[in-house]
């Protein structure tokens, strides 16, 4: 007896009513969120740096001040030939910090970035390389240990110095993310980063443009009094107000 081809069922038949992954909703918003601030004010090119190392150096030296400060800094760090961290750890901390005062706090600063400069030369010889290829969460941690450097700046050196998937998950970004209901109020550095990472794709150049961005609508509409007329995000709280 031949079998009977009506009385087997066609295996892409079953494919088709085998039911998929659930679709990811708040990807799919976060990404939307996303491609509007993209549409808005276009590309960020963050993060201003000549080298890995001027990054770095920038993620620590703009700890609570704003960029323009930071920048300042950094220009006089270049002036006296200092972005290069054999030269840097050469200098003593008291002439590094004088470098830096535009910064603010600079003995503070000076500090840390000799502590970060001993780290990336003990480690790695000053290179950059490996901070892009080694074990993500290791590394992390190993550069959490560096004497003055938080949860915020290792993820902004990762990021912006390594490409590392990390998502700077900062206060501005918590702030929007809260006021649109995807993260509850209170969430912490940890919970937020967690929260971007597991729903967008794992890719530095997108989690780069995103933070960047975050930034931007937090300085232009969502403030601490949120002006969300006009805003490119407006559109996702639909009928409601922002959450207080
Ligand atoms: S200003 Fe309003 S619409 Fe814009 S991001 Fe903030 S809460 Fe959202």
């Amino acid at each position: 007896m031949s079998p009977s081809i009506g009385s087997v069922r066609r295996p892409d038949a079953r494919r088709r009513r085998t039911p998929g992954p659930p679709r990811d909703h708040l990807r799919a918003r976060l990404l939307r969120l996303y491609a509007a601030l993209e549409r808005r004010f276009g590309p960020q090119r963050w993060w201003p740096g000549r080298t890995a190392y001027e990054v770095a150096v920038g993620a620590v030296l703009t700890q609570h001040t704003a960029w323009t400060n930071a920048a300042r800094a950094v220009a006089a760090l270049r002036a006296q030939r200092l972005l290069r961290p054999r030269r840097l750890a050469a200098r003593g901390e008291a002439e590094v910090a004088r470098a830096i005062r535009a910064a603010g706090t600079p003995r503070v600063k000076a500090r840390r970035l000799r502590a970060l400069t001993r780290w990336l030369l003990d480690r790695f010889g000053g290179a950059f390389a490996p901070l892009r290829r080694l074990p993500l969460a290791p590394l992390r941690c190993e550069l959490l240990a560096v004497p003055g450097i938080g949860p915020e700046t290792a993820d902004a050196i990762l990021l912006y110095a390594a490409a590392r998937p990390v998502f700077v998950a900062d206060a501005y970004a918590r702030r929007v993310l809260v006021r649109h209901r995807l993260l509850r109020r209170g969430a912490g550095y940890d919970e937020a980063r967690a929260f971007l990472e597991a729903r967008l794709p794992s890719d530095p150049v997108l989690f780069n443009e995103f933070h960047a961005l975050l930034v931007r609508v937090g300085k232009t509409h969502c403030r601490t009094v949120p002006r969300c007329e006009g805003c490119p995000l407006r559109f996702d709280l639909q009928s409601r107000g922002p959450a207080r």
